[in-house]
């Protein structure tokens, strides 16, 4: 186990897919300097990034001129060169987002508006027969097919990351979650259960924990970050066959979610999900895990109400979903008619670290604040592992300006 530094120009807190990418970006730019990351676990990736669909997304769904528009497309493309170069299996599998609905179709234009606005590669609607040449199991009366989306196991590209970081001079030390920053003069000291990094400069990835340091030393209380719980299930290896790629349906616009969906992984298995259900634990992979901080910090948040009080019907339908196979599997079978509940087993399960705004928003851009000598990503959700080079340029430039 490597012990973190006593001091380091750089301190990167956390080690997911996030922080070990700017970690790698600090040190490219900045080779003479010495950097080290705090992670709180025993090991890498432990969180989000380990508990993800695994999808390259193309970049077909963001408002168009937002950071996530901009830095999925630029991200997809320099995740897909990273893996050739560093021989890291990335298949583009392509994917459907079906509108099984004629009251779909509005929003399904939407998408193909925006896709086009955001320049995705090879984007193309398709109709009800198309849908069935590409996708032999999946029904819809129109869907677009975006070739350029794919498949990658996200622990194995923060590995390679992190093996960048190590070979260009960095530190990462485990078991070291840190628990306060104090600035002082030109540095910050990183207390840390490990001990204490007087550092240069921090910058805090640190996913569903984000806000508590971030506010801690001195940013803004908004947004919160609220764990929405991702549940899987998975196909029977029999029954793989419903599914070729990946199948969509078209997101409910008034969440950043994109819908329960249905995957072919890159390792072959078919994941069917994710729900999105608000727990009270930032780390609830068990969905009855409580944490009385957790918990109290949901609930003492004026978002949670108000975004309880607007969409009361959406929670109900979560907490059906991700309480009852059957009727998670119902709402699939809208996409794969042929799906029954004898089709799937239990799968994974990953919590979301979602930033909910003061008037019960879930916000959906990437967000990051200043404090002095710090910055910290205060909501990373998906597309951010496919985005991770492309926000780790980013969140470089902006230290490179506040150091
Ligand atoms: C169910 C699900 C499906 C998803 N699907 C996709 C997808 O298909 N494609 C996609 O691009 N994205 C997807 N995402 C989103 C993607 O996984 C995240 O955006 C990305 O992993 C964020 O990376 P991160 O490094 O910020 O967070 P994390 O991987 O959560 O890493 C944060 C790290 O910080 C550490 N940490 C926290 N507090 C401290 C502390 N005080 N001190 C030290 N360390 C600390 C944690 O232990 C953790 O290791 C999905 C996410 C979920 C949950």
């Amino acid at each position: 186990m490597i012990d973190p530094p006593q001091r380091s120009d750089l301190a990167v807190i956390g080690g997911g897919i996030l922080g070990l990418a700017v970690a790698r970006e600090l040190l490219t730019r900045h080779p003479g300097s010495s950097l080290c990351v705090l992670e709180r676990e025993h090991r890498l990736a432990a969180h989000q990034t380990s508990h993800s669909s695994g999808v390259i997304h193309a970049g077909i769904y963001y408002a168009p001129g937002s950071l996530k528009a901009r830095l999925c497309v630029e991200g997809a493309r320099l995740l897909y060169a990273y893996c050739e170069e560093h021989g890291i299996e990335a298949r583009r599998d392509g994917k459907l987002i079906v509108a099984a609905h004629e009251s779909e179709l509005p929003r399904l234009d939407e998408l193909e508006r925006r896709g086009e606005a955001n320049r995705v590669t090879g984007l193309r609607r398709v109709g009800a027969g198309e849908i069935a040449e590409i996708e032999p199991h999946a029904r819809g009366l129109a869907a677009l097919h975006s070739p350029a989306t794919g498949v990658v196991d996200f622990s194995q590209v923060a590995a390679a990351y992190a093996a960048d970081v190590e070979d260009a001079g960095g530190l990462i030390a485990t078991g070291a979650g840190v628990t306060s920053l104090a600035p002082r003069g030109q540095g910050i000291a990183v207390a840390h259960e490990r001990g204490r990094t007087e550092a240069g400069f921090v910058v805090s990835c640190a996913g569903a924990w984000s806000d508590r340091l971030a506010v801690a030393a001195g940013a803004p209380a908004e947004p919160r970050i609220v764990p929405f719980r991702g549940g899987y299930l998975r196909l029977r290896p029999e029954r793989r066959e419903l599914v070729r790629a990946s199948i969509y349906p078209v997101p409910d616009p008034d969440l950043p979610f994109l819908g329960g969906h249905l995957t072919r992984t890159v390792d072959d298995e078919v994941l069917l999900g994710p729900s999105a259900l608000m727990v009270g634990a930032r780390d609830a992979y068990r969905i009855t895990r409580l944490r009385g901080a957790d918990l109290a910090s949901n609930l003492s948040w004026p978002g949670t109400w108000r975004l309880a009080a607007r969409s009361w019907r959406t929670g109900l339908t979560e907490i059906r979903h991700a309480t009852s196979r059957s009727s998670f599997v119902s709402e699939l079978r809208r996409l794969v008619p042929e799906l029954t509940v004898r089709d799937v087993l239990p799968g994974p399960s990953g919590i979301r670290a979602q930033a909910l705004d003061r008037d019960g928003r879930l916000v959906d851009d990437f967000v990051l604040h200043r404090t002095e000598r710090a910055l910290h990503v205060r909501n990373a959700p998906s597309p951010a592992a496919t985005s991770s080079l492309a926000l780790s340029k980013l969140i470089a430039d902006e230290v490179d300006q506040l150091m």
